[in-house]
């Protein structure tokens, strides 16, 4: 059944210009793109997106990172498409990322990974809707 979930092109990724060959992996796998917009975040809000890693460590790092330059987050639709793009995206760690994956290709850290995915249903209505109001995801 076709579904929607919310990935983000980070600003490791945007920097090195991986943009675009990210974007192209994204369709070849199926991924129809529903919306997408090119934003730079504010300390605070990458902290409101992340909240829930709030208690993690690496929270100082990771909102530090995700507010460094700008970002592409995008809404993508379908089937399957949750869990089809984690499988994408590969492990957190690009070190232990299968080959082929994003993470593989185009990450250098377990911090500085190319790409974020939602992880369930739940986090990916609150995420999409962090980004987009409704009359984007028409
Ligand atoms: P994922 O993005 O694969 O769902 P997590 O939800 O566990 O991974 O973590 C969110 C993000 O926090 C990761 O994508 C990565 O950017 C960062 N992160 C995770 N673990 C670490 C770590 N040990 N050190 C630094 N940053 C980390
Ligand atoms: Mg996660």
């Amino acid at each position: 059944m076709s579904q929607r979930t919310f990935s983000i092109i980070k600003p490791d990724a945007v920097k090195k210009g991986y943009a675009a060959a990210i974007l192209a992996d994204i369709e070849k796998a199926g991924f129809k793109i529903v919306s997408i917009k090119k934003i730079s975040l504010s300390k605070a809000q990458a902290e409101g997106f992340y909240h829930v890693h709030a208690a993690r460590p690496f929270f100082g790092e990771l909102t530090e990172f995700m507010a460094s330059g700008p970002i592409f987050p995008m809404v993508l639709e379908k089937d399957n498409a949750i869990a089809d793009l984690r499988t994408l995206m590969g492990a957190t760690d690009p070190a232990k990322a299968d080959e082929g994956t994003l993470r593989k290709k185009y990450a250098s850290s377990i911090g500085e990974n190319a790409v974020h995915g939602s992880d369930a249903e739940e986090t990916a209505a609150f995420e999409i809707g962090y980004f987009f109001a409704g009359l984007e995801l028409a």
